[in-house]
């Protein structure tokens, strides 16, 4: 477990506030690469320290090698990477994000954008007996709805969790980048779409969180195939609405804003005060965003946050909130690992395990011997439900998808509760209905497979639907899967 990376960023002063306050007045004190004073005329001197601090000389160069190359260089090997710029509007998340463009030419300015697609096409390079393929996704979250930033049609994008994948964004539209103009062009597209939206809808970029999703899957000779994911999040600046004088739609947009981003706060609060009354729990499900960097944050993702900050004394409580800020998610601790799938007839320590397709096709070679067509046909819709009746994670899957659909947004803790053990008093009862109808339809299936002398196949044709059935019993989705699944089964053994 080790702790994210936070490091701070103060922007140049620019030039209305030199001409308003002078060259000179800032509200820092350089003590060295990772420590400052803050001074506050409410409350004296602070002293931050962070992993780095970067001042208004720093280069953008220097915020990519020491923040983000690490983390380009896990994912390639299929750790996950989360890098998040968070800080007031107009302190330079933006700006270190893109650059003065994505498509700068400067090589000094680029932004980290630029120079992550360049570290990981020069990382894939040198590795020649891997075969890599780097996909593209790209959203924002704009008044808590997630649009997709490379296809406009999809504007409400669902965020979905499975024990197996984790978060995701399964509707997104993914683009395989074949080197890096591709890629720029591709996250220019992207940026233009967020611009695009800001005429149409007047859409400020900083009103919305904009989130950029690269995948690097990799296949290597020993069968394995390996995942890494790398996620930046240029997110929207908090606002003081007073401050601002924020007005009808502009105030609705700032009140979703400070929500999710005191959402976020919650979550970094809850995961550095380590477990307490309510059993640790996170409260990722309050907003999209917490949401879609569930497995970011102080999980299974090498993460690290840049603070940038306004170094003119006319910002200096928002500048030390957004300090205050990092110094509590430095607490968060991560533990990243590599993803890796094993390939199917894939050999494990020396032992052999059947695929979930090598089980599937014995059933089906057997049913083939002795079943009509239409049986057959029906036995292999069973199991190709969805491709996964037999997936080892499907169970679990199914259950994620439940909590999706059950879990609680925005409701308090106890009321949550409250429905939960409700639901599972109901779900208890129809448990035993459906044992019974198990019992029953076993009965059914060994008398008829005596009648026929072909008990063994029947046999491991029950055995193999049992877990989806058992499953079922105890599942609120019951009623569904009854109806279209399990009836099936069912008439089909008593036929
Ligand atoms: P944010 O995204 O946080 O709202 P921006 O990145 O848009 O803020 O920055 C606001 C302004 O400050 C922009 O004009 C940007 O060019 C400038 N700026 C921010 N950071 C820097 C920096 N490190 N060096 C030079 N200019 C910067
Ligand atoms: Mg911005």
């Amino acid at each position: 477990m080790a702790n994210i990376t936070v490091c701070a960023r103060f922007r140049p002063l620019s030039s209305r506030e030199r001409r308003d306050h002078g060259d000179d007045s800032v509200c820092i004190e350089r003590i060295d690469d990772e420590a400052f004073n803050l001074k506050d005329e409410k409350e004296g001197e602070l002293k931050f320290g962070f992993d780095k601090v970067f001042y208004d000389d720093s280069k953008q160069d220097d915020v990519y090698s020491f923040l983000a190359r690490p983390i380009v260089r896990d994912v390639v090997n299929a750790i996950n990477g989360t890098i998040i710029t968070y800080g007031q509007t107009g302190a330079g998340k933006t700006y270190s994000m893109e650059g003065p463009s994505i498509l700068e030419c400067d090589d000094a300015k680029k932004g980290l954008l630029a120079r992550v697609v360049d570290g990981i096409f020069r990382e894939i390079t040198s590795a020649d007996s891997i075969k890599y393929t780097i996909k593209l996704s790209m959203v924002e979250i704009y008044m808590e709805k997630v649009r997709d930033l490379l296809d406009l049609s999809k504007d409400n994008i669902q965020i979905k969790e499975t024990k197996s994948h984790g978060i995701s964004l399964p509707e997104v539209t993914e683009i395989s980048l074949s080197d890096i103009a591709e890629a720029l062009q591709n996250l220019s597209s992207g940026i233009c779409n967020r611009a695009v939206g800001e005429t149409q809808m007047n859409v400020g970029s900083s009103r919305s969180h904009c989130i950029y999703i690269f995948s690097v899957h990799q296949e290597s000779t020993k069968q394995t195939r390996t995942f890494g994911k790398l996620i930046l999040v240029d997110l929207a600046g908090s606002e003081k609405v007073e401050k601002t004088g924020a007005e009808g739609r502009v105030l609705e947009e700032a009140k979703t804003i400070n929500k999710s981003l005191s959402a976020l706060g919650n979550v970094v609060h809850a995961l550095t005060c380590g477990p307490n009354v309510k059993g640790n729990y996170i409260p990722y499900r309050n907003s999209k965003l917490t949401r879609i960097l569930q497995d970011s944050l102080g999980g299974n993702s090498h993460m690290a946050l840049l603070c940038c900050c306004s170094p003119s004394p006319s910002n200096v409580s928002e500048t030390l909130s957004t300090l205050r800020f990092g110094a509590r998610a430095k607490h968060i601790k991560a533990s990243p690992r590599v993803h890796c799938t094993r390939d199917k007839h894939m050999k494990t320590l020396g032992t052999s395990f059947p695929s979930e397709d090598e089980s599937r096709d014995k059933v089906m070679e057997k049913s083939r011997e002795s079943m009509d067509a239409e049986d057959v046909k029906l036995l292999q819709d069973l199991f190709t439900w969805e491709g996964r009746a037999l997936d080892p994670n499907f169970l679990e899957d199914l259950e994620f998808d439940w909590g999706e659909v059950a879990a609680p947004t925005d409701i308090p803790f106890q009321q949550a509760v409250e429905e939960l053990t409700s639901a599972v008093e109901l779900l208890k009862d129809q448990n035993k209905v459906l044992e019974a109808m198990l019992v029953i339809a076993t009965r059914m299936l060994s008398s008829q497979g005596e009648e026929s002398g072909n008990l063994g196949f029947m046999h491991l044709v029950s055995e193999s639907l049992k877990p989806t059935i058992t499953w079922v019993a105890s599942s609120p989705l019951v009623k569904l899967l009854i109806d279209s699944y399990v009836l099936i089964p069912c008439c089909w053994f008593t036929k």
